[in-house]
């Protein structure tokens, strides 16, 4: 275990130091020897560490920069399936979606007025918050931020916001994976649009189970008083603006939710990188 973390750890710095490298590619190189051994090094390293898109696994053309592949970015960016206003739930035979939201919103009874989703969770995007999540590629934070900032800019609602909150995570599983998913893009989006952000007045206190294995009811258990806000005054009459990464039967966000408009919120929206298909 301690030599699969060690080598685990060493290709990771191996990698942030292949990107630090490259990212002196494109400055001008005066001196013609200093341009040879620049071009070598950038070579070797290509050899030893190819860059490949996180979300198809792909090498990189020459000219194409960052973490995703330009065919990734476009076909999470098109976005083009019809989905629930509220809940993100795609529309289709049976599921339709009215002023208050689609059969499942009413089954559910979600806190937050309007849910916000980059894409539906499968493709490269499901690759890439994997990544992110499971194989705690922290650096992921920047270009899963960055959509998140494209897609609300096209949405027009970011004067309405006053605060950004990321959803918490207890501090034993902030601990266990080195660091909260959403609370890193979420720092990404207020510093990319100077919106105010709010990390630990929304809090985690109870150490809940994972979700993915409970049925509807035991979620909603598990997640029912999970969460507690420490100043009300903060979030007072305020338009908020919840940070999830992928939103699954929505029980856990709309608690979040809830929790905030009892201490005085005005409303609660919701941003999330995916929503999954039930
Ligand atoms: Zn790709
Ligand atoms: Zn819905």
């Amino acid at each position: 275990m301690l030599v699969t973390f060690i080598i685990n750890e060493c290709d990771f710095y191996n990698f942030l130091f292949y990107y630090k490298i490259m990212s002196y590619r494109d400055q001008e190189n005066k001196g013609f020897a200093s341009k040879v051994l620049h071009n070598i090094i950038v070579g070797l390293l290509d050899l030893l560490y190819p860059r490949i898109c996180f979300g198809c696994n792909k090498s990189f053309d020459e000219e194409e920069k960052g973490y995703i592949c330009q065919m990734c970015l476009e076909s999470i960016q098109q976005n083009d399936s019809k989905r629930c206003y509220k809940c993100g739930l795609e529309l289709g035979i049976g599921v339709y979606s009215t002023d208050n939201g689609c059969h499942e919103c009413k089954r559910a009874n979600l806190s937050f007025e309007r849910g916000f989703f980059v894409s539906g969770y499968y493709g490269p995007l499901k690759e890439i918050i994997s990544q992110y999540k499971y194989n705690k590629h922290e650096f992921l934070a920047k270009p899963l931020g960055d959509l998140l900032v494209e897609h609300l800019l096209c949405q027009g609602i970011v004067s309405e916001i006053d605060v950004i909150v990321p959803v918490p995570l207890h501090w034993k599983k902030k601990l266990k994976r080195g660091f909260n998913q959403s609370e890193l893009i979420a720092k990404r989006i207020s510093r990319e649009l100077s919106i105010p952000i709010s990390v630990n007045n929304l809090f985690h206190k109870k150490n809940t189970l994972s979700q993915t294995q409970l049925s509807r009811t035991e979620r909603q258990k598990n997640v029912t008083d999970a969460f507690v806000v420490r100043k009300s005054k903060m979030f007072s009459k305020k338009q908020i603006l919840l940070i999830d990464d992928v939103l699954t039967t929505g029980i856990t966000a709309s608690e979040c939710a809830r929790i905030l408009i009892k201490a005085g919120a005005k409303k609660v929206f919701l941003l999330a990188l995916a929503r999954s298909r039930l």
